[in-house]
């Protein structure tokens, strides 16, 4: 039950399929996942360099405090979020432990956008 097994999953099916996004990740949010590369552009208005000003799609959540750098990872249905330094897997932190149920869920939101995409990939993401 590893997070990175999500990651790469969720950067398969909707990155361009390149190493480098193995490495960062993508930057895809739809009603269920979000996912930011690390950001390092230190503007005053961005939500991943400085979390005072949140975009729309924070505002909403009252449980994200304002000061909150956003996420690199968010998996909406259970409010667990992820971040990382520059690389997935170098200094991550996490606002919850991933439970079990967290984790099956995201493998079955994850076989949902595989159909939605139709894309004819025979790997199996049942991976336990
Ligand atoms: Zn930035």
């Amino acid at each position: 039950m590893k997070i990175e097994n999500i990651l790469q999953k969720l950067i398969k099916l909707k990155g361009d399929g390149s190493d480098s996004q193995e490495r960062y990740g993508i930057n895809y949010e739809d009603g269920t996942f979000m996912m930011h590369q690390f950001c390092w552009c230190e503007r005053e208005d961005c939500p991943w360099c400085n979390g005072e000003i949140l975009p729309q799609m924070f505002r909403d959540d009252a449980e994200i405090q304002e000061c909150e750098n956003a996420p690199n990872f968010w998996y909406k249905p259970t409010n667990f979020k992820l971040w990382w330094y520059k690389y997935i897997g170098r200094g991550m932190t996490q606002n919850m432990a991933l439970s079990k149920y967290a984790y099956k869920q995201m493998k079955k939101d994850l076989k949902k956008l595989k159909d939605v995409s139709g894309e004819n990939n025979v790997e199996s993401i049942n991976d336990n």
